[in-house]
């Protein structure tokens, strides 16, 4: 990837958010992105503009205005009812070599992972996937002798080899600057009632080669209990809970008080609990008001996604567990004394 002359660098302008959609539907990573793009266009002096992509859309508006967009760019088109690769990389890719963005923020989604690259190759550009902090600052962090530092970089931070260290990320010599973002990471802004934002309505055209793909059938899947992501309380169980007839007892407290269960990765690599119940770094990022972590042994890839939760309630029988480290409240002993004392207790209030 060639370094882009400074004169072109500087004709690109704005904070971008793929607005993302589902049977027009925003989804809650569209708000959050659009809390965070806020914050970085402050610093850049900018405006936040949201790209809305999808067939009969325009309906979907004034709710990106209300959480923080000033424009918002509309690509609507029955080629684009249903997520397809190719349409909407050609969508999206359109508009950033349309209007020249300086940054372009994706959801880290099924989608976002899928299209993010894509569009970033397709404009020459460099892309941070999985960003769990983002700001405006100078590159390389540090003066470096010799070696110019860029101000006004977007600095992308995460996790990297393993969750073992934190990457801080820039693309000094490219534009736009572009990353995917981690669902639940991100603060949504208070939305401001009847707030309006600018339209534009940008027809990129469609080709028969943007047709590779034809969807015969959507099978959804039917969930029964809550999304942990959007979870008040969660209880949440590790490999400490010893088997999976055991979660019977966290289930128990789940309902006590009105919660849902989750659990750490062990517990899915064991076979115990289905994957979209995984907290952490692999798992999902949650930040309910009140998270128990149960038989959960605190390691750093767990800890990555739960510990911005409200409270931290931890149930460990070693007291020198991790957990305790990021706990608000720590109770030392067996599990499998400890929850059905807590759920009688709460029973009985
Ligand atoms: P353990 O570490 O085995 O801990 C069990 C705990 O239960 C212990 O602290 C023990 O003291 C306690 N215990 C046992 N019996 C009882 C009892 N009767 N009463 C009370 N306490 C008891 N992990 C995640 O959770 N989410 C992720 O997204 C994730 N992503 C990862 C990504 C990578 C690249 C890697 C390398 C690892 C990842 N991991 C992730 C795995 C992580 O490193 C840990 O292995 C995992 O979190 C451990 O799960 P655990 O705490 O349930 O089990």
């Amino acid at each position: 990837m060639a370094a882009m002359d400074k004169e072109i660098m500087e004709q690109y302008k704005g904070v971008y958010v793929f607005a993302q959609q589902v049977d027009n539907e925003l989804s809650g990573i569209a708000f959050e992105l659009l809390g965070k793009a806020k914050d970085l266009a402050a610093d850049l002096n900018a405006d936040v503009t949201a790209v809305l992509i999808g067939s009969g859309v325009k309906g979907l508006v004034d709710q990106l205005a209300e959480y923080g967009a000033d424009k918002v760019i509309v690509v609507d088109d029955p080629e684009l009812k249903d997520y397809r690769t190719e349409p909407y990389t050609h969508a999206l890719a359109s508009v950033i070599n349309e209007y020249k963005p300086e940054i372009v923020l994706v959801g880290a989604t099924a989608i976002g992972r899928d299209l993010g690259p894509r569009v970033s190759a397709r404009v020459e550009t460099g892309l941070t996937a999985d960003c769990t902090v983002l700001e405006i600052g100078d590159f390389p962090l540090n003066p470096i002798p010799g070696k110019e530092q860029k101000h006004n970089q977007l600095l992308m931070t995460r996790p990297a080899f393993g969750g073992n260290t934190i990457a801080t990320i820039a693309c000094p010599d490219n534009r736009p600057q572009m990353a995917t973002v981690r669902p639940g990471v991100m603060q949504k802004i208070a939305p401001v009632a009847g707030a309006k934002a600018e339209v534009i309505e940008y027809n990129p055209g469609f080709t028969p080669d943007n047709k590779y793909v034809e969807i015969m059938e959507i099978v959804k899947n039917v969930a029964d209990t809550v999304d942990i992501m959007d979870a008040k309380i969660l209880v949440s169980g590790g490999r400490g809970v010893g088997s999976p007839e055991n979660f019977k007892i966290l289930e128990d407290l789940a309902e006590a008080i009105g919660g849902t269960v989750s659990c750490s990765r062990a517990v899915v690599d064991s076979g115990w609990k289905p994957k979209d119940l995984q907290v952490g770094q692999t798992g999902k990022t949650v930040r309910p008001n009140v998270y128990f972590a149960i038989g959960i042994s605190g390691a750093i890839q767990h800890v990555a996604g739960m510990e911005e939760s409200d409270i931290i309630i931890a149930i460990n029988k070693d007291e020198d567990a991790p957990i305790f480290d990021v706990a608000d409240y720590g109770v030392v002993g067996d599990l499998n004394k400890i929850v059905p004392m807590l759920t009688a207790k709460i029973k009985d209030a």
